[in-house]
């Protein structure tokens, strides 16, 4: 059956002297804690990467946040799916929304960005969601249905196994306004079809999909409820390492 995950998402935020310290914190937490089965991710900048790596145990995995479209060479700044695994890192959260508005994040550019993750052997969490007047105009589901599509089914359902999902309705990163659980579950109950439709009912079943979206420790228990949702994608909350343990807990 599908796991459950609870990742966070760092974005542009703590020095290495402040992440170390953060990384600290929350697996000191997580080391005296049951998870009741839920795999726990953090996503830091690159260059925490090889640090936090060394510092967490086996019950926290590592993401970056991004990883280049291409293999090595001269594309100065960029970093490669291959030095993201040299890290120890076990993730790469890729097409957040952030970096499809301010840095010309296109499918295409992700579909190369999935195949050599996969390649690497990095687990990409992949995100996708709607910008608000698309769900004013309830064009919620084709823009989502469009996002995955594009980006991911090109992958044979094998590798598609290995995916994860993150649907994160732009409207509610970092705004504190979050999905209503049932806005949640309609999404995700919809994204499982679609992945039936093009891949057949055991890799729906298998595939977690997060939600992502001003989630925290109040209202994380009423999103987890639900059938289709399978954990988080967290932001603003996973900078707090007791915030992001009430998340992980709400399980
Ligand atoms: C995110 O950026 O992935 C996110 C979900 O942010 P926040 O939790 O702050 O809304």
């Amino acid at each position: 059956m599908r796991k459950k995950i609870v990742a966070g998402n760092w974005k542009m935020n703590n020095t290495l002297e402040e992440g170390v310290k953060l990384a600290g914190q929350i697996n000191d937490l997580v080391e005296k804690t049951d998870l009741n089965g839920v795999d726990v991710v953090i996503g830091t900048p690159f260059i925490h990467l090889a640090e936090v790596n060394k510092l967490v145990g086996d019950k926290i995995g590592v993401a970056a946040q991004n990883c280049a479209d291409e293999v090595s060479g001269a594309y100065t700044g960029e970093v490669s799916a291959s030095m993201i695994k040299s890290t120890g890192s076990k993730y790469v959260i890729l097409g957040h929304s952030e970096r499809r508005e301010y840095y010309g994040e296109t499918s295409a550019k992700l579909v190369k960005k999935v195949k050599l993750s996969l390649e690497n052997g990095l687990t990409p969490i992949f995100c996708f969601g709607e910008v608000l007047e698309e769900r004013q105009s309830e064009k919620h589901f084709d823009v989502v249905k469009s996002q995955i599509a594009e980006g991911l089914f090109n992958l044979s359902a094998e590798d598609f196994g290995k995916i994860i999902l993150a649907y994160e309705p732009v409207w509610a990163i970092g705004t504190g306004v979050t999905a209503s659980s049932a806005q949640a579950q309609e999404m995700h109950a919809f994204i499982r079809k679609t992945l039936v439709a093009q891949y057949g009912q055991e890799v729906a079943d298998n595939t977690s999909i997060l939600y992502g979206g001003s989630c925290k420790p109040s209202n994380a228990k009423e999103l987890f409820e639900n059938p289709d949702v399978d954990g988080g994608l967290i932001g603003g909350a996973s900078l707090n390492a007791e915030d992001f343990m009430g998340i992980i807990t709400a399980f």
